[in-house]
């Protein structure tokens, strides 16, 4: 087994294949550069040009400064008809920002002659010439072998071939899939073996899929057999079943099998990660999710819960906190206050004891309501300078109130009235906008704008509602999640209520007075 394994996350491409999956170019940003935090080594953005969306994501990488986490781009083998250097898919490749292309082939002998329907040597030759082409074009390449596990149980030898072609093509890496993720952990044991002797030398990946339950222990048998690289989703998210999780391969490495994956001070920011992709995709984290569920290491049972008051490791595999998460009976304090304050000082916010405590028990109150703050790093600011006094709010409220109207021709009309305060002097707006939202941020900026101009540069490029309690039906509780963007910084802002205009309105208030926070510590507000 080797020191050192690479973490390769594919949320991002793969993780994309899952029902109802969907991320803007700039929220696939933030995953990036929240994956990048977090010491992952390779990130998969996708194909540099598939669609506008992906294009508009490549520029929003090649002006990003990533601190560890490099950026691969994803595609196929050349076509079958075409020259390497005459693959319109492969120059794509070539000609993208991201220095790492994995490159998919065929290495079942199944799909070579039913899906692709090309000889033997042919599918050989298409690996060969698209990794030579792309290593021509100063790229570093990972071969990903498609179906390689169903492949190698069928037609050992050639499934290898077609690892050995690409490897003596110039690919740095092969990377052995479980595509239809139907193997089982023997059998990915004795592929990895084979694959290793076969190829003295060549460096093994492992991408696994879920569905025989097996994707994890898949990607841990690899490891111990002497793959070197790990592919995975945050969440396990893709389709079908999912891929392999990383979060839990990345605590299971960690922890469990002594390889430091991530920095070790990394570790414990694994929870707050896995629930800001969740929160970003609109989905509630499962809380059964291993490390980092909300019942990971909570305890019913009276008995586990004394055992574990007197020494955690009675009942818990592993100590919460490591991966960030916490124990639901001894909510551990000191842990909480060490996280709050590490957030005060990168918010320029110096907090004390007491008052990162008072935050704790704030936090604790609010997520009782339903609020989450891992998407919300702007209202969370916000929260830690009124509890440190450290804020001055942007305006007082007199009050606001929306009408929302439909004519006998079909048309909506959406009108807000607002009345603040700003010091000593007072606005009242109006404003009609496309939805109740839009005209009460159409009439706030108005106002506010007039004293803080900054703030008009702020744009609200997302805007989610997430019912939380659906059994109570229009009853329920309601939490919106806002991104604001000034061009140059995005953030995050969050309200909760009954009413989803008012629940609307705490996060945009929160989006527009975080700008302007930010720009009395930058100085120009
Ligand atoms: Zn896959």
């Amino acid at each position: 087994m080797n020191s050192t394994v690479q973490l390769y996350d594919a949320t991002l491409r793969d993780g994309m294949g899952g029902g109802g999956m969907s991320l803007t170019a700039q929220e696939k940003l933030r995953v990036v550069e929240r994956l990048d935090e977090l010491g992952v080594d390779m990130i998969e953005a996708g194909f540099p040009s598939s669609n506008p969306k992906e294009a508009e994501l490549f520029e929003l990488l090649a002006a990003a400064p990533l601190s560890h986490a490099e950026i691969v781009a994803f595609g196929m083998t050349r076509r079958r008809d075409r020259t390497a250097d005459d693959d319109e898919g492969l120059s794509v490749l070539a000609a993208s920002i991201a220095p790492i292309v994995t490159l998919v082939g065929k290495s079942s002998m199944l799909h070579v002659e039913k899906v692709v329907r090309v000889t033997p040597e042919q599918n050989l030759a298409m690996i060969a010439d698209s990794i030579a082409f792309l290593v021509g074009q100063s790229k570093r390449v990972l071969f990903d072998a498609e179906h390689f596990f169903d492949g190698w149980r069928a037609d050992p030898r050639y499934a290898i071939e077609t690892l050995r072609v690409a490897a003596d093509a110039g690919s740095e890496r092969v990377v052995l899939c479980d595509t239809n993720g139907g193997s089982l952990p023997s059998l990915v044991t004795e592929a990895v073996v084979a694959v290793g002797e076969a190829l003295p030398g060549v460096a093994i990946g492992i991408h696994t899929h879920d569905d025989a339950g097996c994707a994890v222990a898949n990607s841990l048998v690899a490891i111990e057999a002497g793959a070197t690289q790990v592919q995975g989703t945050i969440n396990g998210i893709g389709e079908r079943t999912g891929n392999a999780n990383l979060v839990t391969i990345i605590a299971d490495l960690q922890i469990k099998m002594g390889l430091e994956v991530l920095p070790a001070e990394n570790l414990a920011k694994l929870t707050e990660t896995a629930h800001f992709v969740d929160e970003l995709l609109n989905r509630a984290p499962n809380p059964s999710q291993p490390y980092v569920g909300k019942n990971a290491f909570a305890h019913k049972a009276g008995m586990h819960a004394a055992g574990v008051s007197a020494d955690s490791s009675t009942f818990e595999h592993v100590e919460p906190s490591s991966v960030g998460n916490r124990s639901d009976v001894i909510v551990s304090e000191l842990a909480g206050r060490a996280t709050i304050s590490d957030k005060g000082n990168s918010a320029g916010l110096a907090l004390d004891d007491a008052t990162s405590a008072r935050i704790v028990e704030r936090v604790k109150q609010l997520e009782h309501l339903g609020y989450q703050f891992e998407a919300a790093d702007g209202s969370f600011e916000l929260l830690m300078r009124r509890e440190s006094g450290q804020y001055e709010p942007l305006f007082r409220l007199e009050g606001w109130r929306v009408t929302v109207e439909q004519r006998a021709d079909g048309e909506i009309v959406s009108e807000a009235t607002i009345a603040i305060w700003i010091n000593e002097q007072r606005y009242e707006r109006s404003a009609s906008g496309n939805g109740p939202v839009n005209a009460l941020d159409s009439a706030l900026r108005s106002a506010v704008t007039e004293v803080y101009p900054e703030v008009g540069e702020v744009e609200l490029v997302n805007y989610k509602v997430r019912i939380l309690d659906e059994s109570h039906g229009t009853d329920a509780v309601i939490r919106v999640l806002i991104d604001a963007s000034d061009g140059e910084d995005q953030w995050g802002t969050i309200g909760v209520g009954e009413n989803v205009i008012a629940a609307s309105w705490q996060a945009l208030v929160d989006s527009l007075e975080y700008r302007q926070q930010q720009g009395r510590r930058k100085g120009d507000g």
